[in-house]
């Protein structure tokens, strides 16, 4: 079952939007339409592609951009982690806020990122997507994670194949076998 984020109108195929509902959609996170909180963090997670050698920390522990493929792709990342991200509950950076994250991994490179904790600054790929409060018009916006930055975040949280139904890691809504069968990842949108 695959409902809307807004609604929670659902649907045994993915919510394609505007949703049929409620008519919310996704332009506040894929580029269409920004606030400047948004639009300043859009910069953030892109800033590999305006010509910066390395991923910005912007006095983070992690940070992560968005590559050339993930940039060209987002409004199939941002459907996809919409429809098949495990909901997951994130503290603000400051820790005074809880958010409710979508994260979805998607079986691609799609960004590179760094972190204060690597002995080097060199940056590692990047498959997967968070998005942030998609509720919030204002503030959501999606951004690319690390693996190790998942790991740590949601250490005792699990997840389960859409497909199969298999037990699989935080994040994985489609395990590796049901991956191969399927071949591509868009074609589940
Ligand atoms: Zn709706
Ligand atoms: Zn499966």
């Amino acid at each position: 079952m695959f409902t809307c984020f807004h609604c929670g109108h659902s649907s045994s195929s993915p919510i394609t939007y505007p949703c049929s509902n409620c008519g919310a959609n996704l332009n506040h996170l894929n580029g269409q339409s920004f606030s400047n909180f948004q639009r300043n963090k859009w910069n953030e997670h892109t800033d590999l592609i305006q010509g910066y050698q390395q991923v910005q920390l912007y006095d983070k522990n992690w940070n992560c951009s968005f590559d050339t493929t993930g940039t060209s792709k987002i409004n199939d990342i941002v459907k996809f982690t919409i429809n098949y991200g495990q909901k997951l509950s994130l503290q603000s950076n400051r820790g005074n806020h809880v958010n409710e994250a979508y994260l979805s991994f998607i079986p691609e490179i799609i960004g590179q990122g760094t972190s204060s904790q690597y002995t080097t600054l060199s940056t590692v790929t990047c498959s997967g997507c968070c998005i942030i409060s998609p509720q919030s018009i204002n503030y959501g916006h999606p951004f690319p994670v690390l693996i190790d930055w998942v790991k740590q975040t949601w250490s005792s949280e699990s997840s389960q194949c859409y497909k199969c139904g298999k037990k699989t890691h935080v994040g994985l809504q489609i395990c590796g076998e049901c991956y191969q069968k399927i071949g591509n990842w868009e074609k589940l949108l």
